[in-house]
């Protein structure tokens, strides 16, 4: 049994940014108050200092050349739920019921 509204630390997490190809990992801070960014499987995104959002919401750089400029930094269905399921070890800490519940969310954030 696994609560979405569990959080977790967004560590070796691929930029979910549309059309990035990078495929590291990186742990990711709020750019704001660089803490650290952490999820919940009700498609949430917030950092230690209390920013809240929903993930769609969210915009992702990476060290990759792909943003120069600061563009491209918005996410899609495709690239999030992607980039999530190169994240084994957070879907397996996260369990089966909480993947579920965010993929479920994702879809109708990204379709509005
Ligand atoms: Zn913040
Ligand atoms: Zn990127």
């Amino acid at each position: 049994m696994t609560d979405p509204s569990n959080w977790f630390v967004l560590k070796n997490f691929k930029c979910p940014a549309a059309g990035c190809t990078n495929k590291e990992g990186y742990s990711w801070n709020c750019p704001a108050h660089g803490s650290q960014y952490y999820i919940n499987g009700l498609g949430k995104i917030r950092c230690g200092n209390g920013c809240y959002e929903n993930i769609c919401q969210v915009p992702w750089t990476c060290p990759h050349s792909f943003h120069n400029g600061g563009n491209n930094t918005g996410s899609d269905l495709e690239s999030m739920v992607f980039s999530l399921s190169l994240n084994v070890t957070l879907m397996r800490e996260a369990g089966a019921q909480w993947t579920s519940a965010l993929i479920t969310e994702l879809g109708r954030q990204y379709a509005r």
